[in-house]
């Protein structure tokens, strides 16, 4: 039986689309090895250079279905048009193994992670303002003024959950904070190495000393 000190943690990273979410984890898993990244299922089609059992496990509609009646998974959701969810068997093992997890999923799925187990870390990806946003969907130069008022109504609704999560990182403009990214990485990771130093982590390491020090 594994003890609360050698089991990993469950860390939940959720935020708009746009926030960057994304390249933040890539960023934290490529420069901590010590953290791992936990690889989905989606129905969704591979986009160029994507690589089945790297970026996700890309399954077909009736498989997803099977896995949902089997009760496969730990969490699901759609998310636009697509089905994504975390297998509970990938969860349980790097926790097992002692991994701390990340989970990059949509703000229902961590909702959802966060509601059926408190010892989840839910940690929100903010850009930092309302214009940093508009910009950038303008920069990317393929939205109508009619789409970009839609996301930016969907982004106020997400913004909303913000409140139900422990952490809110704020990614800045990386046009004022050139080294925008490395301090968000750095910020998710303080999180993860504060919550590895937590008196419950550090229990069987104070009974051993204190039992060693009555001796
Ligand atoms: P994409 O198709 O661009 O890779 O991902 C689309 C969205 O699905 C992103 O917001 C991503 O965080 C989310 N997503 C990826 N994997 C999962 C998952 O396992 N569960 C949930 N709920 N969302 C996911």
């Amino acid at each position: 039986m594994l003890t609360m000190a050698n089991r990993g943690r469950l860390f939940v990273v959720s935020g708009p689309a746009g926030a960057g979410k994304t390249e933040i984890v890539k960023r934290l898993i490529e420069t901590h090895p010590d953290v791992k990244l936990s690889v989905s299922c989606t129905t969704r089609a591979p986009r160029p250079g994507e690589v089945n059992g790297v970026n996700y496990h890309f399954v077909t509609e009736e498989r997803f279905d099977e896995l949902v009646a089997q009760d496969a998974f730990y969490e699901w959701a759609h998310v636009h048009q697509n089905r994504y969810g975390t297998l509970k068997s990938t969860v349980q093992k790097e926790l097992a193994e002692g991994h701390d997890l990340i989970l990059e999923i949509d703000v229902q799925g961590c909702l959802q992670a966060m509601a059926q187990d408190p010892t989840v870390t839910g940690i929100f990806v903010s850009p930092p303002s309302r214009e940093n946003l508009e910009q950038r969907l303008r920069r990317r130069g393929t939205e109508t003024e009619e789409s970009i008022r839609v996301r930016l109504n969907n982004v106020a609704s997400e913004v909303a959950t913000a409140y139900r999560y422990h952490y809110v990182i704020i990614h800045q403009d990386w046009g004022i904070v050139p080294n925008a990214l490395e301090i968000a990485t750095e910020e998710v990771y303080a999180i993860i190495a504060a919550r590895r130093l937590e008196l419950e982590n550090r229990r069987d390491f104070l009974d051993a000393l204190s039992a060693s020090l009555k001796a």
